[in-house]
């Protein structure tokens, strides 16, 4: 059986990426499984534990890390952490099934770099600086700080760009899905 392939999207945050994922996941046209990431942050109002995130304490978080159970983890926020574990991705892949990622812009740098020619990452950009904070205040799940704090770390975030195999502009929603899920399709090869 031919083993299955990894997709790393990622994009900063309010860029659309969720939204993108979520339609092309419910769709159901591609055989996709989704990697839960650990994590130290705690849940939102809405987050399922072992769905959303697997949610740890600190303790659990660095234990796994003593263990070797990841395949790769940052310190996305101060203090907060998030990882790629390996029981997320070893068994699908070895039974064939294609696996997303939705990882931060080091992270997805450091998967591609370490699966190569069997990870595809792609990058989802926002139109422009003043549109993502539209959407961010849009979207009305962040403080005015907040959100000053996503778009500069965006700024930073958008310099990744060249270091992704594909960029893909979520100007009008339906024309970024439809982009992704073809770049994803050419790719897993269906
Ligand atoms: P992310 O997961 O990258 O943080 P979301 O998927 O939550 O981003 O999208 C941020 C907000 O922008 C949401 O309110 C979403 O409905 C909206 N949005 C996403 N794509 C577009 C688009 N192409 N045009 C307008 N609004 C969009
Ligand atoms: P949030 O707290 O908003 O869910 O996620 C914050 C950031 O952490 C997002 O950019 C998300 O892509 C990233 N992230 C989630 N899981 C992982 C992971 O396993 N590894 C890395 N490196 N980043 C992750």
């Amino acid at each position: 059986m031919n083993k299955g392939k990894l997709i790393i999207i990622s994009a900063p945050s309010g860029c659309g990426k969720s939204t993108i994922i979520g339609d092309i996941m419910d769709r159901g046209e591609l055989d996709l499984q989704f990697s839960v990431s650990a994590t130290n942050r705690k849940p939102r109002p809405g987050e399922i534990d072992g769905v959303s995130y697997h949610f740890l304490t600190d303790q659990q978080f660095k234990d796994l890390i003593a263990e070797g159970a990841f395949v790769e983890y940052e310190q996305v926020y101060p203090g907060r952490y998030y990882g790629t574990l390996r029981s997320e991705i070893q068994n699908r892949v070895n039974e064939g099934h294609n696996v997303i990622l939705d990882i931060d812009v080091k992270g997805g740098v450091n998967v591609k770099k370490l699966f190569g020619s069997d990870a595809m990452s792609i990058f989802i950009a926002p139109p422009s600086i003043p549109e993502l904070r539209n959407r961010l205040k849009g979207r009305g799940s962040d403080t005015d700080e907040e959100i000053e704090q996503r778009v500069g770390r965006a700024e930073y975030e958008l310099t990744f760009q060249p270091e992704y195999d594909h960029v893909v502009v979520n100007d009008t929603l339906a024309e970024a899905i439809g982009r992704v899920e073809s770049l994803m399709a050419d790719f897993i090869g269906k």
